[in-house]
């Protein structure tokens, strides 16, 4: 296949017999699937049949760059790590910055398919030449950082590696894939590559890419830039990052707090992204080819972690391990965050199952005797260091957490309705009670409570003039943004570059070569998502599933801007969302 933005090939990796094989990214792939999200959606829809245990050798561990990715356009360098997860059973997509995503395209390969899986620890280096597999037994059970480290010792420090940490190797459902400080971290990727004895994925090459038209590249880069200028978001993610959102989301009332008991906090501003400018905060970063920036160093100023300098905590994080358990001291906040980036964990799962556990301790319907002691107390914030650790060596009571809120619910009779999850994947850091069209994004989203993949209906709040509280109009708007945040998951574009949607049709058509009408990444965007749902029609999945946690539809918010409300008419919003896109009452597509 010849096209700008892609190399035309792609790795397969059998871990079993530690073999290899270079494949043709078929046209029809790219032309229909666009890349990252999208093709390795497909892939891992025909390699694999329905009801594959997520954590047998069956099952496929798929990264895919998109077109854009080595292009050195805006926000470019992401890389899509896909796999049936081992949390949810649904197809599960993690995106990945950092300078990972690039590197990948440098080694002359679109993308890797890796299945089976290893007799003993492995890492395998990717160079255009093909795939080398060391043994990893030196490297396991040790952290994110020192695998890197070690590997890029041996390799040369041109290599970018990703790799998992002991969560990962444990099976601890929510375990990350991660790169120097960015994580492809929702839905158990780093679960499945643990499952694989996968410790690290290194690479390295100076395979060039091909733009088709490198002039017209040129002048769309510099409107994106124009418009980077002005854009009051992009103002904003460089003065305070992503956890500036933590201010809008404590005034509009949807901050979780206490396992989402309510959507306000006195503390809120002490974790702030101002606070965090002032307090941690050391320096600003950015992933490779981004203009934008939202990321930050920090370093730990207290505690048995000072003097540690790490990345964030972003706004995510911040809140998860920060407002939803009542730590207010920021760098408690970036040890937790610390630990979950070494041992391999997502930090909002991670804060969301220790949540959750406090609430049945304050209940009581967790004991001492449950816990091996542990009073599980809101704001502890040393117990939280110790829980993560636990979580990552399934350690005592760690390892019931390592399950996820759904599993650990179903062992707790009356926990359900605050269990905050959406088919096991737990509620991201929005309460949608103060946002009701994100509780429409949480249940139709394919792989359960994260936030953006069933469209980033929170924009809402910053946009002057929306009703937020309504069920009126927004299927239409999160159908919009799904279609939206398919095509940048595929092409390879960050969310936070804000590229403005009438110059990313002109962009994709001067890289790649072919006219990228608005109309054919709408078709596009139609076909992945289709896609995604049949993949979880094939595991069971039903509109039963499009749901929420009884707490966000029945109990009302106590306090702050959004008192009283809860998110309503989600039926409404969920039959008018399939009927928008095609589907029938009960949510199936059509045929693919
Ligand atoms: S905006 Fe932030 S996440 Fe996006 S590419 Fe830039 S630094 Fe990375």
């Amino acid at each position: 296949m010849k096209k700008g933005g892609y190399h035309g090939r792609y790795l397969t990796i059998d871990l079993t017999n530690k073999s290899w094989q270079v494949k043709d990214l078929p046209e029809e792939l790219a032309n229909g699937y666009l890349g990252g999200r999208g093709i390795g959606g497909k892939l891992l829809y025909d390699l694999q049949p329905g009801k594959v245990d997520p954590l047998s050798p069956d099952n496929h561990l798929i990264a895919f760059t998109g077109p854009l990715t080595g292009t050195h356009a805006p926000g470019s360098s992401r890389i899509t790590f896909m796999c049936k997860s081992p949390l949810t059973n649904t197809i599960n997509m993690s995106s990945m910055g950092g300078a990972f995503p690039n590197a990948f395209k440098r080694t002359g390969f679109d993308g890797v398919v890796i299945s089976g899986k290893s007799k003993s620890p492995v890492w395998i280096h990717i160079t255009p030449e093909g795939v080398q597999f060391n043994p990893a037994d030196d490297l396991w059970g040790r952290t994110t950082s020192e695998t890197e480290t070690a590997i890029r010792e041996k390799v040369g420090e041109k290599c970018r590696v990703a790799c998992i940490g002991p969560a990962g190797e444990n099976q601890v459902l929510f375990s990350a894939v991660v790169s120097e400080t960015r994580t492809a971290a929702r839905g158990g990727n780093g679960t499945v590559m643990g499952s694989k004895n996968l410790k690290a994925i290194a690479v390295s090459g100076d395979h060039e890419l091909t733009i088709a038209d490198k002039q017209s590249f040129k002048e769309i880069v510099q409107k994106i830039r124009e418009s980077q200028n002005e854009n009051m978001g992009v103002a904003s993610l460089q003065m305070n990052g992503t956890a500036g959102v933590v201010s809008v989301s404590n005034a509009m009332g949807i901050l979780p707090t206490k396992n989402f008991q309510t959507g306000t906090w006195e503390a809120a501003e002490e974790t702030s992204g101002a606070a965090i400018a002032e307090k941690i905060r050391i320096k600003s970063m950015a992933c490779a080819s981004c203009p934008v920036g939202c990321s930050l160093i920090s370093e730990i100023k207290t505690g048995k972690f000072a003097g540690t300098k790490i990345e964030g905590p972003e706004y995510e994080s911040t809140v998860m391990l920060g407002s939803n358990l009542l730590i207010s001291d920021l760098n408690m906040i970036a040890a937790a965050n610390h630990l979950c980036d070494e041992f391999g964990l997502d930090t909002i799962s991670t804060g969301n199952v220790i949540g959750f556990a406090m609430e049945c301790y304050e209940r009581g319907l967790l004991t001492d005797k449950d816990t091996g002691g542990l009073a599980l107390t809101w704001g502890n914030g040393d117990l939280v260091l110790s829980l993560i650790e636990m979580i990552a060596l399934k350690q005592g009571f760690g390892k019931r957490l390592a399950q996820g809120v759904a599993r650990l619910s179903k062992e707790i009779p009356g926990s359900e309705g605050f269990a905050m999850q959406v088919k096991g994947m737990e509620i991201a850091a929005y309460d949608p009670r103060g946002v009701n069209g994100q509780g429409l994004s949480y249940a139709i989203s394919p792989r359960g409570g994260d936030h953006g993949k069933g469209g980033y209906m929170i924009v809402e709040v910053f946009m002057p003039g929306s009703d937020l509280y309504t069920y009126v109009g927004k299927a239409a708007k999160a159908a919009h943004m799904a279609n939206n945040g398919a095509i940048l998951d595929s092409g390879s574009f960050c969310n936070f570059n804000f590229i403005p949607d009438d110059l990313v049709p002109g962009l994709l058509t001067a890289i790649v070569g072919e006219e990228y009408s608005e109309a054919r990444l709408r078709n596009i965007a139609n076909r992945i998502i289709n896609l995604e749902r049949r993949f979880n029609i094939r595991e069971g999945f039903s509109r039963k599933d499009d749901t929420l946690p009884a707490r966000l539809l029945k109990e009302p918010l106590p306090e702050g801007m959004a008192e009283g409300k809860t998110v309503t008419g989600l039926d409404i919003m969920i039959d008018e969302y399939y009927e928008i896109r095609g589907w029938n009452k009960e949510g199936n597509p059509p045929e693919l």
